[in-house]
């Protein structure tokens, strides 16, 4: 089987290297497009293969119909807005994604994040300390696992709310069950967001949401941007000033957030998340081991469109 890495925004080349080494121990054609500036290279580089690694790449209708002999795409990541599903089942093609290698970097992430709020920015101006804090966290997949980990190692107070309601699997965390996410956003300093970007959740974080927040409260998103319904958001949070709005994903209204906002917006210039060493080669390795196992024994645990 020929298995082809496709990635604008390439792996790490140790990254790279191990995948190669996954694939051409399994007895499978190892293939590379990098850099890749124009979707004609993507297309041309598809014609081919049979199976796709990719990273936030988009894998649109055009893209499956480019590639007659795929049978399997993985997301080396854990979110997969950016393949089209609907098309991959009708061409039945499997989609996975490699769930949980990226989590801890996300969840580090969120405390940078928090803790350049919190000491204003480093400029030198006294600040505020996480410990004692009400974390929630809203949807307890594994970014929100390894975020509760953390902040009870930083003595902060740790309630989260999942979409699937596993109140069983968030109490035996030692984390506090809430059982709806306005109750959450009313209970706590900080909120950090988790859902991943599906047609439920598009715009969800919206104003009926937002206006519950505590005063001084913070929400700090490290998983879409597509989530946030921005214009109430940014309405909102030019009336209620003591709230602030720290991302790693840029809003489309950012430069309005600047000049609203001021100190009580941030957000860098790009994502950062999953951007470490650690969650660039496990992402890559897990991938290459998914599409070998898949071709071995047919193996789909992590298949994301059944
Ligand atoms: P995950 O799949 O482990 O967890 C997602 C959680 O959301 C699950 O507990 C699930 O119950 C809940 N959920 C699933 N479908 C839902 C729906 N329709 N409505 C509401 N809740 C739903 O994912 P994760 O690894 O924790 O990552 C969470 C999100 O963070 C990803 O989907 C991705 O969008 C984002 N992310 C961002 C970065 C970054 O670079 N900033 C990196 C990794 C992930």
């Amino acid at each position: 089987m020929k298995i082809l890495i496709a990635t604008e925004k390439p792996f790490a080349k140790v990254a790279v290297n191990g995948i190669r080494k996954i694939i051409e121990e399994a007895g499978h054609e190892f293939a590379l497009l990098e850099h890749y500036t124009e979707k004609s290279q993507l297309l041309q580089a598809v014609a081919d293969v049979h199976a796709l690694i990719v990273r936030s790449d988009i894998i649109d209708a055009e893209v499956f119909a480019a590639a007659p002999h795929l049978q399997i795409v993985v997301r080396a990541g854990a979110g997969y807005d950016n393949i089209d599903l609907a098309t991959a089942t009708a061409r039945n093609v499997v989609v996975m994604n490699t769930p949980g290698q990226n989590a801890n970097a996300v969840a580090e992430l969120v405390f940078g994040l928090l803790l350049y709020n919190a000491r204003k920015h480093f400029d030198g101006k006294s600040g505020y300390e996480l410990k004692g804090k009400h974390i929630g966290i809203l949807a307890y997949g594994n970014v929100g696992k390894n975020v509760a980990r953390i902040a009870k190692g930083m003595g902060m107070e740790v309630s989260a709310y999942d979409f699937f309601n596993r109140i069983e699997l968030i109490e035996a965390d030692g984390v506090y069950a809430h059982h709806n996410r306005y109750d959450l956003v009313a209970k706590c300093d900080i909120v950090s967001l988790h859902i991943p970007a599906t047609p439920e959740t598009v715009k969800s974080v919206n104003r009926e949401m937002l206006e519950l927040m505590k005063p001084g409260a913070i929400l700090v998103n490290t998983a879409r941007k597509e989530i946030i319904d921005e214009p109430e958001l940014l309405a909102l949070f030019k009336e209620r000033t003591d709230l602030t709005y720290i991302t790693d994903i840029r809003p489309d209204l950012h430069d309005q957030f600047v000049e609203a906002l001021g100190d009580r917006y941030f957000a860098p210039p790009k994502k950062m998340g999953a951007q470490t060493a650690e969650a660039n080669i496990n992402a890559g390795l897990a991938a290459a081991r998914q599409i070998t196992a898949f071709f071995a024994t047919g193996c789909t645990t992590f298949q994301v469109n059944k």
